[in-house]
């Protein structure tokens, strides 16, 4: 599939694109949060002829006919994603984690009502109601913070925003906050309150499917997820409901937000949560946050500051203004990057600087334990990255990071 050579005779600037990112893939230490590679069968599933279809509907009710064998499909990637999240209803069709939410708001709340969830520089999402998201315009938003002094969520105080603020939905998850979530306490807060409580666990998807993180199903109304950060099921959105809302969520995306299905994606879909049902993905999932948690260790002993103090997840978020108050997160996310290392600045609690400069990096863990790197190569990893933070100036240093990174991506390939 992704060797083919039709792209480059009918296109060839295209092909030498994908070829480029194909080679910057395997010739880079990826240590996106939010990225991972798939396998050879999702990337087949993905550019397969399912892409010339139409299905706009749900299985066994469409709009289109010749829709027999997308039904199969579709129902496969329901009947999984149900068995991966213990769920009673799913809806495979959102384009995107943000197509999903869009999907639950749409289906539950009117124009005006009001979003309570977190503070898009403490780790929300801009989907949970930032004024420049639809989500922001179209509803009227409070937002929960971190503690100053230990970067945790604290649920009394959450509580007490709920009394004062009386939201129509609590929103939990987040996209750089490194703890687990207490779901059991925020549905008991929207319970308290009237509201509905979304738990919006993109970042968190395959860590829950492998039954290491624990599971909002149950203690949400809603649970949004990606398809592609810790799950390695390709681009796109899953929306987990109770019976009592599965029509209004099916509604909501189609016909209220969507037109037709990516049947594509929605093959992709199948295929990933197929892979993820096996222990194969369980030990993937452990090996992904004890590779974090390496990470974690490495960081603190070499004295930079980690929001929380450490992680729970797939990531750590490092706030650079207490040991190298001079580098901005974007001057890290350069400087690693010249030498191959690939990380994104972020936003850290109490931030200072603007979100293109910042003060933080979130570094995380999923491509490269999909690539095969356990807790040995993490510490390098970890080490060589705060070793060019220290010397970004140093030319030998530089260097040797930069040789250290191409025997790393020679012995731990992505694709054959
Ligand atoms: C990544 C993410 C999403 C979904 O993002 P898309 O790019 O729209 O797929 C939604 N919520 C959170 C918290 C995320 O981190």
């Amino acid at each position: 599939m992704v060797r083919s050579n039709h792209i480059e005779q009918t296109d060839p600037k295209v092909h030498a694109a994908v070829r480029d990112e194909r080679r910057r893939q395997e010739e880079s230490l990826g240590l996106i949060a939010s990225e991972n590679h798939v396998s050879e069968a999702v990337l087949e599933a993905q550019g397969s002829v399912l892409t010339n279809k139409y299905a706009e509907g749900y299985p066994g009710s469409r709009y289109y006919g010749g829709c027999e064998h997308v039904d199969t499909v579709e129902q496969l990637a329901i009947d999984r994603a149900k068995e991966l999240f213990n769920a009673a209803h799913a809806n495979v069709q959102p384009h995107s984690g943000t197509q999903a939410n869009m999907g639950v708001y749409f289906a539950v709340l009117d124009p005006g009502d009001r979003i309570l969830s977190l503070d898009l520089t403490h780790g929300g999402h801009l989907s949970h109601g930032h004024d420049v998201n639809f989500s922001g315009q179209f509803y009227e938003v409070e937002q929960y913070g971190v503690e100053p002094n230990n970067g945790r969520i604290d649920y009394d105080s959450l509580a007490n925003h709920a009394t004062e603020f009386d939201p129509d939905i609590i929103v939990s998850g987040s996209s750089a906050y490194p703890r687990e979530f207490d779901y059991e306490r925020i549905h008991e807060i929207a319970a308290d309150v009237g509201a509905y409580h979304l738990a919006d666990i993109a970042h968190v998807t395959g860590l829950i499917a492998a039954g290491i993180h624990t599971n909002p199903v149950g203690d949400a109304d809603f649970v949004t997820a990606s398809t592609h950060k810790t799950i390695r099921a390709g681009r796109g959105g899953l929306i987990l409901t109770t019976e009592e809302f599965s029509e209004q969520i099916n509604k909501a995306i189609f016909p209220g937000s969507q037109g037709g299905p990516l049947m594509h994606n929605i093959a992709g879909k199948a295929v990933g949560f197929k892979e993820a049902l096996t222990p194969e993905f369980t030990e993937y999932a452990e090996q992904v946050v004890a590779n974090a948690e390496t990470l974690a260790t490495t960081f603190s002993e070499r004295g930079l500051s980690l929001v929380s103090g450490g992680t729970d997840k797939h990531y750590v978020l490092v706030d650079l203004r207490d040991s190298h108050p001079d580098v901005t997160g974007s001057d890290a996310e350069e400087c690693l990057h010249t030498v191959g290392i690939t990380v994104n600045k972020n936003t850290v609690p109490g931030e200072t600087r603007s979100p293109f400069t910042t003060s933080g990096i979130r570094v995380g863990t999923p491509s490269l334990t999909t690539r095969g790197f356990t807790q040995s190569e993490m510490e390098t990893v970890g080490n060589a990255i705060v070793d060019v933070i220290e010397h970004s100036e140093d030319r030998d240093v530089l260097e040797d990071v930069s040789t250290l990174v191409d025997r790393l991506c020679e012995k731990y390939p992505i694709y054959d």
